[in-house]
């Protein structure tokens, strides 16, 4: 178990300047009686310097939503993790489904991400999740384990990792607490057993809101949230931060 429930808002390829401004600026002025918060806001690449600029005093941290897996070289239109350090980004999400849906990344591109994300210093957002005929067809947990076992590098001491099932990104349907927590439990002895990792900070994602959020975090098994559409809205943010 973390200490604290660290919630990430992925604001994913939307706001503009003023919007963002705007957001990050609510979000900041927020009076929060609960330091057992930890907020990551990341958003798309053309805003993190902006927003990191002006969430440098505060106690928002940055993340980005991608990086490369190398350091550097000719690979036109991608960002290397040392400038989104140097950009102040202290989390990088990687592996998120719509990244390998649309960009047909594979496992073993994402563990050569989480590979170089370390090296640097920064923390990666591992994501995984099944779709719904994986779930449907009761192949869920075999599925989740191919992304464990070829996504997640050797010698680790700890992990973050977001369990995204892709049913419910965008969708409205969340997981029953039970199917959250099967998982949980799933990837926690997965990762004794055969990574020797010993501490999990296990996120959930998809479809959170301010109805389902308080639910869903009180299952004390969850240590955090992944937030897409509703972190884009202040006054779902302001709910769900307060029920922490
Ligand atoms: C996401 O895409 O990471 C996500 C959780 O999206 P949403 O909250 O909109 O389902």
């Amino acid at each position: 178990m973390s200490e604290y429930k660290l919630i990430v808002s992925n604001w994913k390829m939307n706001l503009n300047f003023n919007e963002a401004k705007s957001l990050i600026k609510r979000l900041m002025q927020l009076k929060l009686d609960n330091s057992n918060v930890k907020q990551v806001v990341c958003p798309q690449f053309l805003l993190i310097p902006l927003i990191s600029d002006l969430t440098k005093f505060s106690k928002i941290e940055v993340g980005a939503q991608d990086c490369h897996f190398e350091e550097n070289g000719a690979f036109t239109g991608e960002n290397s993790v040392k400038l989104i350090k140097k950009i102040n980004c202290k989390y990088i999400i990687v592996g998120h489904s719509e990244r390998r849906q649309h960009q047909k990344e594979t496992n073993d591109l994402v563990k050569r991400k989480v590979i170089n994300i370390l090296k640097n210093k920064i923390k990666p957002i591992l994501c995984i999740g099944e779709s719904l005929e994986d779930r449907e067809n009761g192949e869920y947990l075999k599925f989740l384990k191919k992304q464990l076992i070829e996504c997640i590098p050797e010698a680790l001491s700890e992990i973050i990792i977001a369990y995204e099932p892709i049913w419910s990104i965008g969708t409205g349907i969340t997981p029953s607490i039970e199917e959250i927590f099967e998982v949980q439990n799933f990837i926690k002895n997965f990762l004794i057993e055969y990574k020797e990792i010993k501490k999990l900070i296990f996120l959930y994602g998809g479809s959170i809101n301010s109805n389902n959020f308080n639910e869903i975090i009180n299952n004390s098994y969850v240590n955090g949230a992944l937030i897409g559409g509703a972190s884009l809205r202040f006054q779902e943010m302001k709910k769900i931060l307060t029920i922490c």
